[in-house]
């Protein structure tokens, strides 16, 4: 099967949905090629946060949204035993929507999938593994894929990968990345919420060495059991009722239900990586979200990352796939637009990483470095990291919605 399209993009998570969109209510002719047959995946981040949510609303596409099933995560608190700090609250920014949206991400995609549906200049096929790049006198002119036993060839103007963290394209076209080591992982699991749970939102418990974050939605709590990297197989040997008791510990108020967890089966182990690209593109193939920068889940931004990324690729792209006259310089630009907020908040992750998660994860007592303490105390500076993680390091927009 032989096929054309002035821009493909591979991988419909967050980056490539957006973008998809973007592009075709623009005009320009899309294919989204998407390695599984749905968007359903567990434990892949729920997070909808306040700039993603105005970016929406730019193109009349929030309130819809916001109709859909979500819970509104307002702050987020930190609990050892002996004190809570506050130490995140979005309540005070000055954004129309002043909250984190739990939304699973399933329902998030479908629904801008669906919008991107209504314009007959895009296309989503499933099911298809891009596993080879078209290369034509030294540029990316296409993709090679497998759609079930046959395979195809699609060749465009651009290639976008928003292939994720495992990206193939990254790899096949040899990019070099510069590689962070955070010094934890994390085994996510869940339980259900009660209405009488002490919990509204998200929140750190820390005690004993021990790291629980918590995380509100719908009708449950997406719980991320935090170790020392490498140490799962430690774990594993010590069985999962030692699980259940270290979560009984830290979160007293989840031991009613810990037992709930019948055995490994119900943890999905996220081995923590960071890394960046030092450049994102080479003619023909621009790399966006994580294909291009792994994000620690510190902070929980790798969404918004991604959604920014693929607003910035349309900002700059859009114009120039229309006339066909995409170069080296355009995608240079998104990279330029895209470099200094990533280079930033990984520098910010490496900060909390030492000196909040690798203290937690020590078997002493927690207490917060003085630096964040004053920092929480004084109005103007106290909601930088709500800012941070529900706007971003810089905000960005659609330039013509
Ligand atoms: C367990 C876990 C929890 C997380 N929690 C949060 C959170 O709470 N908040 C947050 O902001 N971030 C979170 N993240 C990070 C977040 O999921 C990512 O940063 C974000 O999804 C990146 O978006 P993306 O579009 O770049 O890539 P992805 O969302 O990874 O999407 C990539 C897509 O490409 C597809 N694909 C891969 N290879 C191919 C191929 N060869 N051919 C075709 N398709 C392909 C994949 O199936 C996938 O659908 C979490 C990540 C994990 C793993």
């Amino acid at each position: 099967m032989e096929n054309h399209c002035q821009c493909c993009i591979v991988g419909a998570g967050p980056a490539g949905v957006l973008l998809a969109l973007l592009l075709a209510r623009k005009g320009v002719s899309v294919k989204l090629l998407e390695i599984h047959a749905d968007l359903n995946r567990d434990f892949r981040g729920d997070t909808v946060h306040a700039s993603t949510l105005e970016i929406l609303d730019q193109i009349g596409l929030a309130e819809n949204l916001l109709e859909l099933t979500h819970a509104k995560m307002r702050g987020v608190r930190i609990n050892t035993p002996r004190r809570s700090f506050d130490i995140v609250s979005f309540s005070r920014l000055k954004t129309k929507f002043p909250y984190i949206a739990m939304m699973p991400q399933e329902i998030f995609l479908n629904y801008l999938l669906q919008e991107a549906m209504k314009f007959e200049n895009f296309e989503v096929q499933f099911s298809t593994a891009v596993n080879g790049l078209v290369e034509k006198d030294g540029r990316v002119a296409g993709v090679r894929a497998k759609q079930g036993g046959d395979t195809i060839t699609l060749h465009c103007d651009l290639v976008v990968a928003a292939d994720g963290r495992f990206s193939k394209l990254r790899k096949m076209a040899g990019f070099a990345a510069q590689v962070q080591t955070p010094p934890m992982d994390v085994a996510w699991l869940r339980l259900p919420s009660k209405p009488e749970d002490v919990e509204h939102g998200g929140a750190f418990y820390i005690a004993d060495g021990r790291l629980c974050v918590l995380l509100m939605r719908p009708g449950e709590w997406q719980i991320g059991y935090v170790f020392p990297k490498g140490d799962f197989s430690e774990i594993k040997k010590a069985g999962i009722q030692a699980i259940r008791d270290g979560i009984a510990r830290t979160v007293p108020w989840l031991r009613d239900r810990v037992d709930l967890i019948q055995d490994f089966s119900s943890l999905h182990l996220l081995s923590v990586k960071s890394d960046r690209l030092e450049q994102w593109y080479k003619e023909g193939l621009l790399l966006i979200g994580d294909s291009a920068h792994v994000m620690s889940p510190v902070g929980g931004v790798g969404i918004n990352y991604a959604i920014n990324d693929a607003v910035e690729s349309a900002n700059v792209l859009t114009g120039p796939l229309l006339d066909n006259r995409v170069s080296p310089k355009h995608l240079a630009e998104v990279q330029r637009r895209r470099m200094g907020p990533t280079q930033s908040i990984q520098r910010v992750q490496g900060v909390l990483q030492k000196n909040i998660v690798a203290r937690a994860l020590k078997n002493q007592e927690f207490d917060l470095p003085l630096i964040a303490k004053i920092l929480l105390k004084i109005p103007v500076l106290r909601d930088i990291p709500a800012r941070i993680v529900a706007l971003g390091i810089s905000r960005v927009r659609i330039e013509d919605p």
